[in-house]
């Protein structure tokens, strides 16, 4: 059982200075250049880390790009690779909570949430593509006696992963764990706003058996370290988590140089539709608080905009300003609050902008809509709800990536599914029907990566998690994203060289 006492003993004051993982060893930037770690908790710096530029990002691409030739992983026996990614596992289980606590300081998730989202969730997914990686056969063509057509599934080479601060070791897993299964070598740059644990669980793999070279691990800013990555000739296949904005700089990254393979996942601004026959409206109302206001609303599929059915509107915004309220907003650390911070000042701003915004544009405040705790010196702010939002007002079109609930209404059926496909974006959505037919053409109708139908946020690795849209391409989770790490080759074999 978790316990306050475990929490604050591992809440040391000072983090070490932090370096990039490259061939198995700690490696400072060549200029010796650092970014300050400061932690949103409470605004105080705690910890560095490299501040990488192009040359960094080249020596890492070519350790990376050296394992990968002398095969010791790539040629390597798969069970050799599950064996390796097995002990990985155990060893990020054994150290979850020195971990998960880590991580809540660098990016201020609460300690519940970052426990079983972060380590545990990490461990879970890389067991999975361990079992995974002796399991992908090759195939054998369909062709005449004559022939012989086999279809081989090899690495592709150097993988770049760019991710982002929410969930790093979750993200971060999603595509670790199948590029390595797959024998891939992989240079991961996390977000200048959460390193610190991604370094640590690179380290682990080292002591796990990690040939050097096969996972290299450089932090910096985005438009130095990932832009260099992004431009890397020698980078095969780039797979990203963030938003939409550096998806596209990513895309004319990959233009201007080698056309690496590029796979997007990105926003969202996910419906959550309510039909006045609803089975429980108590537990929507609940399960419509914790999918935006769980760790401040800083998930991609975080449900922003509740359309809810018009004679079942006043009902629902009662129930779930209760469940709202009853929040805990503060440290993350501290097991009495159930929400933590905004990852960075920079998004707190963010959030404060578009909600004056959202004001300006008319929607009607009914909770919260300012920044909070501000004596504390981090970033918090308050769960805000507005209602009134209609589907052209930026409330109901934009992203915030932060605890603001917009509330929409339809009539019918035809009306939901207008407004839930109104906005760029289509990662995921929520529908709460007790009519089962109505339910599966919701399904069809949606355009969305996802459909959770009378539950939020039940899926595991076992699905496939990806967007339409402008929500991205390609998809992250089960054995569908392996494909992204590999190349399909030919052989076409002559059975009758006469
Ligand atoms: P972000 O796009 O600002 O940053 C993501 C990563 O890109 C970071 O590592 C950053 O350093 C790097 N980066 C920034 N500029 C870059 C550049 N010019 N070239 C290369 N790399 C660059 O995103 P964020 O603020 O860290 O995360 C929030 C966004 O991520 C939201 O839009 C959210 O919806 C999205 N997200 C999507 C999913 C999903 O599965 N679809 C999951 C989580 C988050």
């Amino acid at each position: 059982m978790l316990e306050q006492s475990e929490i604050d003993r591992l809440r040391e004051p000072t983090v070490p200075a932090q370096y990039n993982l490259i061939n198995n060893k700690k490696t400072d930037g060549l200029q010796g250049q650092r970014l300050a770690v400061q932690s949103p908790i409470d605004g105080k710096v705690f910890s560095s880390i490299v501040a990488s530029d192009k040359e960094d990002v080249d020596i890492a691409v070519r350790a990376a790009r050296a394992a990968f030739n002398d095969g010791s992983w790539a040629n390597s026996a798969p069970a050799y690779r599950a064996k390796v990614m097995r002990k990985w596992a155990m060893l990020i289980e054994q150290q979850a909570l020195e971990i998960a606590v880590l991580g809540v300081r660098d990016n201020g998730t609460d300690i519940r949430t970052a426990l079983k989202g972060e380590p545990q969730s990490c461990a879970a997914t890389i067991r999975y593509y361990a079992e995974a990686a002796d399991k992908l056969y090759g195939e054998i063509a369909p062709t005449a006696d004559t022939t012989l057509g086999l279809i081989h599934r090899e690495a592709v080479g150097v993988v770049g992963l760019i991710v982002p601060w929410n969930f790093p070791l979750m993200i971060g897993a999603w595509k670790l764990g199948p590029a390595l299964a797959a024998g891939n070598s992989v240079v991961l740059k996390p977000s200048e706003s959460a390193s610190l644990t991604l370094l640590k669980i690179a380290e682990l793999a080292v002591q796990a058996g990690m040939p050097a070279g096969v996972l290299n691990v450089v932090t910096g800013l985005g438009e130095q370290c990932g832009k260099a990555l992004g431009l890397h000739m020698d980078v095969d296949v780039l797979a990203f988590t963030g938003s939409g904005g550096v998806g596209r700089c990513l895309m004319e990254y990959a233009a201007q140089s080698n056309m690496k393979r590029l796979y997007l996942e990105l926003g969202g601004k996910s419906a959550n539709i309510i039909f006045a026959d609803a089975a429980n409206l108590e537990r929507v109302a609940k399960e419509t608080a914790a999918s935006i206001f769980r760790n401040s609303g800083q998930v991609c599929v975080a449900a922003s905009r509740v359309i809810v059915q018009e004679s079942i509107k006043e009902q629902l915004i009662e129930k779930v300003l209760t469940y709202a309220k009853e929040l805990s907003v503060g440290d993350p650390l501290d097991m009495c609050n159930n929400t933590g911070s905004i990852a960075n000042e920079a998004q707190l701003q963010v959030i404060d902008q578009k909600v004056k915004q959202g004001l300006a544009e008319g929607a009607k405040l009914l909770l919260g809509g300012e920044k909070i705790l501000q004596q504390s010196g981090g970033y918090y702010y308050a769960p805000t709800i507005f209602s009134e939002v209609t589907p052209k007002m930026s409330l109901a079109q934009e992203e915030i990536f932060g605890p603001v609930l917009s509330i929409l209404s339809f009539e019918t059926m035809e009306q939901a599914i207008e407004i839930a496909n109104s906005t760029v974006y289509g990662l995921s959505s929520v529908v709460w029907t007790a009519n089962l037919s109505r339910a599966h053409k919701m399904v069809k109708a949606l355009n969305a990566g996802v459909v959770q139908v009378n539950c939020y946020s039940g899926a595991d690795q076992t699905v496939p998690l990806g967007g339409v849209k402008q929500s991205g391409n390609g998809v992250d989770r089960s054995l569908h994203a392996i494909d992204k790490y590999i190349n399909l080759k030919t052989a076409w074999i002559s059975l009758d060289p006469q």
